[in-house]
């Protein structure tokens, strides 16, 4: 882990010189957006990541589940360190705009270094799994979460600086990466020799793993309020689905039908052709600027336009989109993939 920095850039710029040597080629065909179908979806805000006191939260689940209800959420997984908390239990807290959908912290190690992965509508309870790499105890556990039926999320890789890109390149089977994680200890942005997690991202969908970046909570204080402490409301998704029931949701975040953020809100993404839309929601007097990343996180383009419109004249292997306010609040639009026609 210590020494991955020198690994990680050299195959960064591999990839990028492939890339520049795939934009040089002579065009044979044309190449376009994947398609995506969103005919009578909707959005739906929710949290996939958050403690109660069934583990090491300080507030009850009926009060947790209360907060995020209150607050606007859509959809809640209540992900106990190696905890399942039946959402049966729970159900006078449904509403029609609000759901629990059952989850855990599947909490294991390798050699003292943290590796969580949560599952999401699970429906058994999963034992941690180990094995004798940090890459086989991943894996187990993804294994372990997808034979009860449910999505793996990796959980904060820079937490204990655990574990990082050259690991995850090697796992299977997993879908989502958390990229932002609310709480102060996990290291979001890397530091020093490590890359932080969109680098760590880029470098995974340069390589051409199908893994959408998700943001998170993973709250555990509900009493006390302090910048040191887990607080909720820091990082979430909103995704896009025909029905608000698990199975709908969580297929949308498996297949990349939402955006993550911190603050910034979207009304809309539209990919069509070669094109990507982002129409940024308007909130006070904040300004905006988008990014628009590429294979190897090159910046392809940056805009202050509401919407943002992206425009392919090369074959890129995904356009991704960052948008950041003024205030310094960001949402990440999923990596949408090129294909050739
Ligand atoms: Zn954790
Ligand atoms: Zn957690």
């Amino acid at each position: 882990m210590r020494t991955r920095t020198g690994p990680f850039f050299v195959a960064l710029a591999a990839a990028i010189l492939l890339c520049a040597a795939a934009t040089a080629s002579p065009q044979s065909g044309g190449f376009r957006f994947e398609a995506q179908d969103t005919a009578g979806t909707r959005w739906f805000k929710g949290n996939t990541h958050t403690h109660t006191l069934e583990s090491d939260g300080d507030a009850s689940p009926e009060e947790v589940a209360a907060w995020y209800r209150d607050n606007g959420y859509n959809f809640l997984v209540l992900s106990d360190h190696n905890v399942l908390t039946d959402p049966a239990r729970l159900a006078d807290m449904f509403t029609d705009d609000f759901i629990l959908i059952p989850g855990e912290e599947v909490t294991s190690s390798f050699e003292r270094r943290p590796v969580h992965i949560n599952g999401i509508n699970i429906n058994a309870l999963v034992v941690p799994q180990t094995a004798d790499t940090m890459v086989g105890t991943i894996q187990r556990n993804i294994d372990a979460i997808r034979e009860v039926e449910g999505a793996p999320h990796i959980n904060h890789p820079n937490f204990g600086w655990a574990y990082g890109a050259e690991e995850l390149a090697q796992v299977q089977d997993d879908r989502l990466l958390e990229i932002y994680n609310g709480h102060p200890a996990v290291n979001n942005d890397g530091g020093g020799d490590s890359p932080g997690m969109e680098a760590v991202w880029d470098y995974l969908l340069t390589r051409g793993k199908r893994i959408y970046g998700i943001a998170v909570d993973d709250a555990h204080h509900f009493k006390t309020i302090g910048r040191n402490l887990a607080n909720p409301g820091r990082g979430w998704v909103t995704v896009r689905a025909a029905d608000l029931d698990p199975v709908s949701i969580v297929a949308g975040l498996e297949s990349g039908a939402f955006y993550a953020s911190t603050g910034v809100e979207l009304d809309d993404v539209v990919v069509r052709g070669r094109r990507i839309e982002v129409h940024i929601r308007q909130q006070g007097s904040f300004k905006y600027v988008t990014q628009f990343i590429g294979a190897g996180g090159r910046m392809l383009l940056e805009t202050g336009a509401n919407p943002a419109v992206f425009e392919l004249n090369g074959p890129e292997v995904y356009v991704r989109a960052v948008v950041r306010d003024s205030g310094g609040w960001r949402a990440w639009v999923q990596p949408v993939f090129v294909v050739t026609n």
